[in-house]
């Protein structure tokens, strides 16, 4: 196996993850361009378009650059970034990174918006009904869905899918983007992160381009919005989210919505919306059961043209048995390393690499999530359980009831009760204030992500 090929799949796994984990106007801008020059000695040469966007990865992104390599099993490496000339027909889309990079922050900000406002916007090709393995846990979205694309508007609108992180949410709802455009190509798609709905709405009003923002969504045929928990506390939004969701409601044109939670559980969002999420059909996403998180593995496999034994299928199906996104992960990690090395993905090499023997807990516990965020911080536990006010121990003592809600998924009283709290509005307040802080504060983002990947090891 060359190189470039091995190369090319690290980098390709690594930009894969980090499209999902970072907004999609970052990781166009930043990351779209991106190559891997080499892998060598420990120093892997990242080839950049350009100055600006060396400089971004080099302050901004190292870290998450350097997290991702090593989930893909390179650890202790450095990054470096080189600049490199791309292709002709990727220098329009140089020449306007170029132009946004000149700008303060803000206004880069809200010309990625503008540039990006045509319709189709947000769809990535990679997301098909084809490559999605229908089994237990998400038939009944998926038949929703294809439903969808049979006649837009007409049958569940909206659709609420909710359900677990990782478990195919955006795939599928960007899957009947892709399908309704297929069969008509003029169709209105627009898919937005609720992330991007609520920065372009900043921008609308501070630009005073209210009419622009609102004429665009309202035009769409089809509205999908993910990640909608995002909007809880956010009351200016919700109420532009409200008008915009009327008008569309009131035209026939399909709106599909992915959430976290149902959304009865989205803490401070309007009872209005509330009511008007489930007007239509709301659909709890299962996780996947074994049966198919195997034929996920094998699909996946064959796409790299490889064909894994039972035992390594079953082995991957058991490591992680959850998260679809961390089960690609595994897989990706063993292939990667397997062609590094050139070696056959059996059983040995897997559980090698995976951790031997000891297969990854199932589920961790309360207990743990406190006992690593603290030590995260470097605090101890006795002050997160605690009522100290500091905020170098509150802010840790939100973000643990933060990974206790999205990670293990306990009720709000529950979460109150295992950090010594007897009024669950406190947990309520400070899971919104982290949801909402996670979006502006990348440190929070990267502890909350570091701590969990420490949970699991
Ligand atoms: P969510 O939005 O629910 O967090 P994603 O839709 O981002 O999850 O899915 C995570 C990853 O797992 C994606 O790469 C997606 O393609 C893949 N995936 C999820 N479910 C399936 C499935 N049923 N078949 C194939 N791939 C899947
Ligand atoms: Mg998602």
């Amino acid at each position: 196996m060359g190189n470039v090929i091995q190369e090319g799949i690290l980098w390709q796994s690594v930009l894969g993850e980090i499209e999902l984990s970072i907004s999609r106007a970052s990781f166009v801008t930043w990351f779209k361009n991106t190559h891997l020059i080499k892998h060598k000695d420990g120093v892997v040469v990242v080839g950049v378009p350009n100055v600006f966007i060396k400089q971004q990865l080099e302050r901004k992104f190292n870290d998450l650059i350097v997290d991702t390599l090593k989930k893909n099993g390179l650890s202790e490496v450095i990054v470096e970034y080189k600049i490199q000339a791309v292709d002709k027909d990727r220098t329009r889309q140089k020449e306007e990174i170029i132009i946004l990079s000149d700008q303060p922050a803000q206004r880069q900000r809200s010309r990625v918006s503008s540039l990006s406002h045509q319709y189709r916007q947000g769809l990535n090709e990679r997301y098909t009904f084809d490559n999605f393995i229908v089994g237990a846990g998400n038939e009944l979205a998926y038949a929703a869905c294809q439903a969808i694309v049979a006649s837009p508007g007409k049958k569940y609108n909206p659709l609420f899918l909710y359900g677990g992180v990782g478990i195919g949410k955006t795939h599928l709802i960007q899957a009947v983007g892709n399908a309704v455009l297929k069969k008509n190509p003029d169709a209105r798609i627009v898919y937005a992160s609720t992330e991007q709905f609520v920065q372009e709405f900043v921008d609308a009003l501070r630009f005073k381009k209210n009419t622009d923002f609102a004429g665009f969504y309202r035009g769409a045929d089809v509205l999908i919005v993910d990640d909608v928990q995002f909007l809880a506390g956010k009351e200016k939004i919700q109420e532009e989210f409200f008008h915009t969701f009327n008008a569309l409601h009131q035209a026939n044109k399909q709106i599909i919505i992915s959430s976290d939670k149902p959304p009865r559980e989205i803490p401070t969002l309007e009872e209005r919306l509330r009511s008007r999420f489930v007007w239509g059909m709301s659909i709890d996403m299962q996780n996947p059961d074994f049966e198919t998180r195997c034929a996920i593995i094998q699909t996946k496999a064959e796409i790299h043209g490889l064909e894994l034994t039972s035992d390594v299928t079953e082995y991957l199906a058991n490591y992680v048995q959850t998260n679809i996104r961390e089960l690609e992960g595994a897989l990706n990690q063993l292939l990667a390393f397997c062609e590094m090395r050139e070696l056959e993905p059996t059983l040995e090499v897997t559980t090698s690499l995976l951790g031997g023997n000891k297969s990854r807990p199932k589920h961790a516990s309360p207990r743990q999530v406190i006992e690593k965020t603290a030590r995260y911080f470097q605090i101890s536990v006795e002050d997160i359980i605690g009522s100290k006010r500091d905020k170098d121990i509150v802010v840790p003592r939100q973000i643990a009831m933060y990974i206790l809600r999205s990670e293990l998924h306990l009720s709000f009283p529950k979460i109150a009760r295992e950090l010594g709290k007897k009024d669950h509005t406190t947990a309520i307040h400070s899971i919104e204030k982290i949801e909402k802080e996670i979006v502006l504060d990348s440190s929070i983002k990267t502890a909350i992500a570091k701590i969990k990947e420490r949970l699991y090891v």
